[in-house]
């Protein structure tokens, strides 16, 4: 096969850990008979300093006519003055709507060969972790109209209105029963549906929509006990699908009670275009330059791309394989490292993953 990758490596980290995930898309390519070419586009605040805009047009034309595109991460303190419009992180909320990205997977797994690192207590930590939220992406309360700010009888009054209508909910469980079907089959919708009309027809839509899935286990859990859930049986879950608002918040949750955020990999999906593969991390100002980021994060970014992007499951799998191997050799970044482990740079750790590929 050959894949054409559109690489937005973007500030801080962004452009070191996206050249050691290109390093174990070559490795890959190279071990099962692919061809890849990559292309190289400006976005967030490189993007700014360019051209003036956080996501030139150009960069957008480039994603369109790619296969799929890898991102690293955008922002930092030099732009943060900027006025909102922008500001880097218009570039990656712009490129998301330019390629109709509605659906946002967030694996969070521990790997047992990191099971210090996660914040739970150590017998709920043995019992496992490893689920997927399925996030809706580009509708709910945060672009629900009418929003603002106005004087009501008096007072400064905010708003904004939550809305889904069936098409947005039916596209969204969709995406999280496909996703089930490759993994445990265990759907659990999370809504409000006790207190908003909304939830109402969330949870109707998606019963309606496991009808076609009578091989998936489908629940429905209210938000706040699903943010209680998380931390106290992360087990539990398998296939997490929900709104634009609860996903964000969910979505942390679970990122962090792994305790490692330079491990975590992210896939933004649309109807049939190109989708986006990231880490879920920012851009790290704070060790730019040094040779001490973990791409990890990314190189598991680029084993989702080829998974759900191209539909190489073998080639994907060689690749969580490969991370494995050298987290069970002992090898680690400054964020993930432990007493009697062996400390390497970001360099390292790519060279490291490539060769086990
Ligand atoms: P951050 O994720 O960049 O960093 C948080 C902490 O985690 C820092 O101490 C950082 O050093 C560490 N860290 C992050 N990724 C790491 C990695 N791969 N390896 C080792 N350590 C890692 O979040 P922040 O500090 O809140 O934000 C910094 C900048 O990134 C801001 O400008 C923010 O707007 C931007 N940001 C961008 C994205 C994105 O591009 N998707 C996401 C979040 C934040």
């Amino acid at each position: 096969m050959h894949m054409n990758i559109c690489l937005l490596p973007g500030d801080g980290i962004g452009p070191e850990i996206v050249t050691q995930g290109t390093k174990v898309l070559d490795a890959v390519a190279r071990r099962f008979g692919h061809t890849v070419s990559t292309s190289s586009a400006l976005i967030g605040g490189a993007a700014i300093d360019a051209t003036g805009s956080p996501l030139p047009d150009a960069t957008v034309e480039a994603c369109r006519t790619s296969d799929a595109v890898l991102l690293g991460a955008v922002g930092g303190p030099k732009w943060d003055d900027l006025p909102s419009e922008k500001r880097p992180e218009k570039g990656l909320l712009g490129i998301r709507k330019a390629l109709g990205l509605f659906a946002n997977l967030r694996p969070a797994a521990l790997f047992p060969e990191l099971a210090g690192a996660c914040l739970l207590r150590a017998d709920i930590a043995a019992a496992g972790l490893d689920l997927v939220v399925v996030r809706e992406l580009t509708g709910d309360v945060y672009f629900g109209q009418p929003a603002g700010i106005e004087t009501r009888d008096g007072l400064r009054t905010g708003f904004n209105t939550m809305i889904y209508d069936e098409d947005e909910v039916r596209r969204i469980a969709r995406v999280a029963f496909d996703t089930a079907r490759a993994r445990k089959r265990r759907v659990c919708s999370v809504d409000k549906a006790n207190v908003l009309a909304t939830s109402r027809l969330w949870r109707e839509v998606v019963e309606e929509v496991a009808r076609d899935y009578p091989d998936v286990e489908l629940s429905h859990m209210y938000v706040d006990n699903a943010a209680m859930q998380l931390v106290r049986w992360p087990a539990q879950f398998d296939v997490i699908v929900t709104g634009n608002l609860f996903g964000d918040i969910l979505s942390d949750e679970a990122a962090v009670i792994t305790g490692s955020i330079g491990m975590l990999p992210s896939a933004s999906m649309g109807s049939g275009g190109p989708a986006l593969f990231e880490p879920i991390h920012g851009s790290a100002p704070d060790i730019a330059g040094q040779d001490k980021a973990n791409p990890i994060a990314t190189i598991l970014s680029v084993g989702m791309m080829l998974r759900l992007g191209f539909g190489l499951t073998a080639e994907a799998d060689a690749i969580d394989t490969a991370v494995r191997r050298v987290l069970a050799e002992g090898y680690r970044t400054g964020d993930i490292m432990e007493n009697g482990r062996t400390l390497v740079g970001t360099v390292s750790m790519g060279n490291l993953i490539a060769e086990r590929i």
